[in-house]
């Protein structure tokens, strides 16, 4: 599948069984270059707000905030822009706000941090909403999710920023808003978090770097920190089917979904849509475009029936050279 045709790329990313796989891409800064992508995608699967934070001298006020995201929001419009609460802790850390700690990946890191902070969230919803005036195209999304408390603190402050901003004149509606499945305990209480929210974006970065116990940026155990790991794909092929189950729409933003052959394992899957970085729509789309879903079905139970993550690395890589 090394072979990328540029007139493809303007076609629907759509199997040759005629199952369509919507492709989002995942921003963070220089809006122009990917808006030029709008008619080739879904939407934005994954706006990393923190980006523009890390590139700050200080916390960007709400007025500041306001005009980042109205940019975003404007640029895809009517596309969805599926908008992520600060992440930062772990590896992703403010000048500004320096967080110090021996475990940063198990400590103080997305929504943990900004539940503790409700003033930096709430000038984060409060500008959100905002930009979002007159659009129809905002969803928020909230990383690091743990318990269904978390969410429910989150939403009620999102209620209060609505709240607010209409007793000053601004009316908006509540958006859809969505948890990141990332931390494996999210995985036993998808029931639980449907009944919360609109929908699921699954992390498989941090999936993958949580369920195999493996720093995602030490290089020390670089080798042994894959998304391919039988564990992972295992927990991912369940993770689609219980979503499922429960009509939740759930989405992929983490690389394995930049990956031809791992977007062809996650549509076998069954997921609904795949956000990457954009330097990977046109390899994925053609890969879609030339494996039936029947086909990538058979790809998931061939691999889940593989026991080393060397195993299935070699598998797909074959698999892929046949498909070409
Ligand atoms: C992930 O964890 O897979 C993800 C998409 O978020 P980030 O890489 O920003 O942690
Ligand atoms: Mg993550």
């Amino acid at each position: 599948l090394a072979e990328v045709l540029e007139h493809e790329q303007d076609l629907p990313s759509r199997t040759p069984d005629g199952h369509d796989v919507p492709l989002m891409v995942n921003t963070g800064l220089a809006v122009d270059a990917v808006a030029s992508l709008k008619s080739r995608i879904g939407g934005v699967g994954l706006y990393r707000t923190e980006v523009p934070f890390m590139i700050a001298e200080r916390f960007p006020g709400e007025q500041e905030q306001t005009r980042l995201y109205r940019d975003q929001l404007e640029s895809f419009a009517p596309l969805p822009v599926v908008m992520r609460t600060l992440d930062i802790g772990g590896d992703k850390d403010l000048p500004y706000f320096p967080i110090e700690e021996a475990n940063p990946f198990l400590g103080w890191r997305g929504i943990r941090v900004t539940l503790d902070h409700p003033e930096v969230l709430m000038v984060q919803l409060r500008a959100m909403l905002r930009a979002s005036q007159g659009l129809d195209n905002l969803q928020v999304l909230l990383p690091m999710i743990t318990n269904v408390d978390e969410v429910d603190d989150t939403l009620k402050l999102l209620d209060r920023a609505i709240v607010e901003l209409g007793e000053e004149g601004v009316q908006v509606g509540r958006p859809r808003v969505g948890v990141m499945l990332e931390v494996p305990a999210t995985l036993y209480q998808l029931g639980a978090l449907s009944r919360r929210v609109d929908f699921f974006s699954v992390g498989s970065n941090d999936l993958t770097q949580y369920l195999l116990a493996v720093d995602r940026n030490n290089p020390r155990v670089a080798d042994l920190y894959d998304s391919c790991h039988p564990a992972v794909i295992s927990a991912m092929s369940r993770l689609a089917a219980e979503t499922e189950a429960l009509a939740m729409p759930t989405s992929v933003c983490g690389e394995l979904a930049g990956d031809p052959a791992g977007a062809l394992l996650l549509m076998g899957m069954g997921f609904n849509a795949l956000s990457m970085n954009a330097p990977s729509l046109p390899r994925v789309r053609a890969a879609i475009r030339r494996v039936p879903r029947s086909d990538a079905r058979a790809l998931v139970e061939e691999t889940l029936a593989l026991e080393s993550p060397v195993e299935v690395r070699q598998h797909l890589a074959q698999r892929l050279e046949e498909w070409q």
